[in-house]
């Protein structure tokens, strides 16, 4: 999948004045491609992950994916890219209490009405493939904070994504857990022909990562590979 962006510019109302969140931010994502997304707290990391995986819109910019301009697609269509083409981790990541661990990977999909005993079989593959076979029924209160991102690691891969994005996935882990939580949503993804897409203000994680660094300061880019 190819996700090309022009231009990207948000701006948000606040009171009587707007903040430029994001602005003249353009670039390419490629099949199985990691990019990492840096720049301090305020700089627009987030309001670049939520354009580019469809959570927001631009208020002016283009975001082509596949060569479709996404300004044409329906809140339907728009719904169905998050749902069933991308994949999200999220710094707090944001597991349902008193669900277990499987069945916080299996939900999105069995409220969609899919079968149980295939999604079942699915999230315990998957339980299997992040490290946390031994753990499946057991509620996030029962797990540490890098076993509850590698449950939501699992939950992001169910829909076999083609792009996961990652916001701040080790924002709230130990270094030794970032580390091992990255090279596993890297090798989850990135060498599975997936393109990941893993946003951190840690400048030190983004290069770690081996990955094509984008610096956004005050919005824009700010240094870094040129876009193709
Ligand atoms: P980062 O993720 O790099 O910390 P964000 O993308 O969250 O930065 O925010 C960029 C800027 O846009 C900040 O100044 C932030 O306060 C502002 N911003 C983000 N979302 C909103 C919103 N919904 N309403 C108003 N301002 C916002
Ligand atoms: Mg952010």
């Amino acid at each position: 999948m190819n996700l090309h962006a022009t231009n990207l510019r948000r701006v948000h109302q606040r009171g009587s004045h707007d903040i430029v969140a994001l602005d003249d931010v353009s670039l390419d994502i490629r099949p199985g491609e990691f990019l990492t997304v840096t720049g301090p707290s305020g700089s627009g990391k987030s309001t670049l992950l939520h354009l580019l995986g469809l959570i927001d819109s631009p208020t002016a910019g283009t975001l082509r994916i596949d060569g479709v301009d996404t300004a044409t697609l329906s809140d339907d269509e728009r719904s169905g890219f998050r749902r069933r083409v991308f994949g999200f981790v999220f710094q707090s990541f944001l597991l349902l209490p008193g669900l277990s661990a499987w069945e916080n990977v299996a939900t999105a999909e069995l409220l969609d009405g899919r079968p149980l005993r295939t999604q079942r079989a699915r999230a315990l593959a998957l339980l299997d493939e992040v490290g946390l076979a031994d753990r499946w029924d057991h509620p996030p209160d029962e797990l540490s904070g890098g076993e509850q991102q590698r449950v939501a690691i699992a939950r992001s891969l169910m829909p076999d994504p083609q792009v996961v994005f990652a916001d701040e996935p080790t924002g709230a882990l130990d270094q030794s857990n970032s580390a091992s939580i990255l090279s596993l949503l890297r090798s989850l993804t990135v060498d599975r022909g997936r393109s990941l897409v893993v946003v951190t203000h840690e400048p030190a994680i983004a290069t770690s990562a081996e990955a094509r660094v984008l610096n956004l300061r005050d919005g824009r880019i700010a240094e870094g590979p040129v876009p193709a």
